[in-house]
C-alpha cells in the first residue's frame, strides 16, 4: 500500500515537471545529508539552539563576539561539507534545461558547488562577510586568516573542535575572543546573510519572484515553508496558477496550496525523479 502510493507520488511528480520549465525553491532538508542540521525537526518546532537575532547582533557587542567565536569553529566545520544526491540531481535537471533557476533559503552555497548556475540565495551566503557601516565585502576565507591571526591559539582550538562544528565554547573562551572590525573603516562586521528578525532585501525577493513566476511549475524541495521568506513564493505561485509540487519529510504550511506532495527526503526521491524523467 505504501509503495503504491509512494510510485503514484513519483509518477505525479514526473508528470507535472516534465516537458515544462521548473523553479526550485530549496531549503534546510536540501543540506541535511550533507551533515548540516536543520533548525527545525520535522514537526516545524526549533530542536537546536535557537539561531541569533538579528537585532541582537547589531544591539550587543557581546553577542557578535560569541558568534564570531563560534563562527571561527564553525566556518572551519562547514568548509568541509559536501553536495549530495539531492543538489546534484538538481544541478543535472538545470543542465538538462529543465530546471530554469534555483531560490534557494540556505547560505551554505552547495547548490553552486554542485554545478548550479542560476541560483538566488535569498537568505545570503556564508562565503561573504559585509561591513555595516561601509558595506564593504571581505569573503569569509580571508576573515577567518585575521581571526585567527588576532587570536593567538584560536587556531589550535578551531582545529580540536571543527570536527562536529556545533561544539559549545566555554564562556570564558569567549570573553578573550577579539571581535574582527572592517579592514577598511573598523566598523562592525556581519556575515552576509540575513538573520531571524531581518528582513530579505526588496530586490532580491522581487528578482526571485520574478524566476517563480516565469517558471511552469515551482518545485520545493526540503522546505516545511514555516519562515514567510519561503511561504511567500508559494502564496505567489498559487495565486497566479502555477502549479506547486513539494518534497519535503513531513508535513508543510504549503501543502494545501500543492498540486502535489512528496512526504520523503529530497535526497533519496530527486534522484529516482531524475531517472524517472529521463527514461
Ligand atoms: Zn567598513
Amino acid at each position: 500500500m505504501r509503495a503504491n502510493k509512494f510510485t503514484d507520488a513519483l509518477q505525479r511528480c514526473a508528470e507535472l515537471i516534465d516537458g515544462r520549465s521548473v523553479a526550485v525553491l530549496s531549503g534546510a532538508g536540501m543540506s541535511t545529508a550533507s551533515g548540516i542540521p536543520d533548525y527545525r525537526g520535522e514537526d516545524g518546532a526549533l530542536r537546536r539552539r535557537a539561531p541569533i537575532q538579528y537585532r541582537e547582533f547589531v544591539g550587543e557587542e557581546s553577542a557578535r563576539r560569541r558568534y564570531w567565536a563560534r563562527s571561527s569553529v564553525g566556518w572551519a566545520w562547514l568548509k568541509k561539507r559536501d553536495p549530495n544526491d539531492a543538489h546534484r540531481a538538481v544541478a543535472r535537471l538545470e543542465e538538462a534545461g529543465r530546471v530554469s533557476a534555483v531560490v534557494t533559503q540556505n547560505v551554505d552555497g552547495l547548490h553552486q558547488a554542485a554545478g548550479s548556475r542560476e541560483v538566488i540565495d535569498l537568505h545570503g551566503r556564508l562565503s561573504r562577510v559585509v561591513c555595516m557601516d561601509c558595506a564593504a565585502i571581505e569573503m569569509r576565507d580571508e576573515l577567518q586568516q585575521r581571526m585567527l591571526a588576532s587570536n593567538p591559539g584560536w587556531d589550535r582550538l578551531v582545529a580540536e573542535m571543527a570536527p562536529d562544528g556545533d561544539a559549545e565554547l566555554a564562556e570564558e573562551t569567549i570573553a578573550g575572543f577579539r571581535v574582527p572590525a572592517c579592514r577598511r573603516c573598523g566598523g562592525i562586521l556581519k556575515p552576509d546573510v540575513i538573520f531571524f528578525g531581518e528582513n530579505v532585501p526588496a530586490s532580491r525577493v522581487s528578482r526571485a519572484l520574478e524566476l517563480v513566476l516565469g517558471a511552469d511549475v515551482l518545485l520545493v524541495l526540503g522546505s516545511s515553508l514555516t519562515v514567510f521568506s519561503g511561504y511567500r513564493f508559494v502564496l505567489a505561485a498559487a495565486e497566479r496558477e502555477v502549479p506547486v509540487a513539494i518534497v519535503n519529510r513531513g508535513a508543510t504550511r504549503g501543502d494545501k496550496l500543492a498540486t502535489v506532495t512528496v512526504n520523503d527526503r529530497v535526497e533519496s526521491f530527486l534522484p529516482r525523479l531524475v531517472r524517472t524523467i529521463d527514461r
